[in-house]
């Protein structure tokens, strides 16, 4: 049997651990919650040791929850960083899992490694300069530009940017420790249970906090399309397993660009253009085995 990759979808309340080859090979697969990083480490090493008795893993790829160092020329490469969530900051995890394995560690965000799994088997196997958006927990955005995973001095951090607040209409102040009333701290999943009292999946589609939340997101999505030009825009995530938010979305769109873009993809409407993950919720975990094949072919 051809050699297999892992993948490591690490999240902050579960780590998912994969061993194969892409979504029609996938030999085995494990669903952890996130303990502490030694509690977690361990536990992802003991199900990969497991699986190198029956599989050959050429390599291992990470999709981490953030902010994470994906450098591989810096000394913390592989380090989730300085993350407000408990026990977590300044965690090495690519340098522990080559240190218990020793063979290629792919690592990189959670999104951007979903981003890699929709261009690999996904949405996005027609395009090469798309975005992937999770609303969840947190919304964070990766993607590639011309083929290539979008780093720079660090990685974005598109959930973060400053979009128009109405006070009158929304007198929500956010959630977001850093900035308040930043995109993230509107939008998130965390914002809709505080504003309304009831978390998304309860609240059912015809309440007003559908169109105050496609409004954010449609804010957000339009900035990002005014700046990066993407083909195409992946949206996944907790928030948007809501899925008739979408048409919602595709409308406050159209409504914000208001003509401007002359694309024949945006003016002959939105709904082939922001689109759920073809994977679903497997982005990660898949993506984090290309991540390793693209590992392995670079060692
Ligand atoms: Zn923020």
């Amino acid at each position: 049997m051809k050699a297999a990759y892992g993948g490591i979808e690490a999240g902050g309340t579960k780590f998912v651990c994969a061993v194969g080859t892409g979504p029609d090979d996938i030999r085995a697969e494990i669903r952890l919650p996130t303990e502490s990083p030694e509690t977690t480490l361990g536990k992802v090493i003991d199900f990969f040791r497991q699986q190198q008795e029956h599989h050959e893993i050429a390599a291992i790829g990470v999709a981490s929850f953030g902010p994470v160092d994906p450098d591989p020329d810096s000394p913390t490469f592989g380090f989730i960083t300085n993350t407000p969530k408990p026990g977590w900051a300044n965690t090495p995890v690519a340098p522990t899992l080559k240190d218990a394995f020793d063979i290629p560690i792919g690592f990189d965000t959670d999104v951007n490694v979903a981003a890699l799994g929709e261009h690999s088997w996904g949405a996005a196997r027609q395009v090469d300069t798309f975005v992937y958006l999770t609303i969840g927990t947190g919304i964070g955005g990766g993607g590639m530009v011309n083929g290539q995973l979008i780093h720079g001095l660090i990685h974005p951090e598109m959930g973060h940017i400053a979009i128009p607040h109405d006070w009158d209409r929304d007198p929500f102040a956010g959630t977001c420790p850093f900035h308040g009333d930043c995109w993230e701290g509107l939008a998130n999943g965390p914002a809709l249970e505080a504003r309304w009292g009831q978390p998304g999946e309860l609240l059912p589609p015809a309440h007003e906090a559908w169109s105050l939340e496609a409004h954010y997101l449609a804010l957000g999505v339009t900035s990002i399309m005014m700046i990066l030009s993407p083909q195409l825009v992946v949206m996944g995530g907790g928030v948007m397993e809501q899925e008739h938010i979408f048409p919602l979305i595709h409308h406050e769109v159209k409504s914000l660009l208001n003509g401007y873009i002359q694309s024949p993809t945006v003016l002959e409407g939105l709904d082939g253009y922001i689109v759920p993950p073809a994977l679903g919720g497997r982005s990660g975990a898949l993506g984090a085995i290309a991540l390793a094949e693209r590992a392995h072919r670079a060692s």
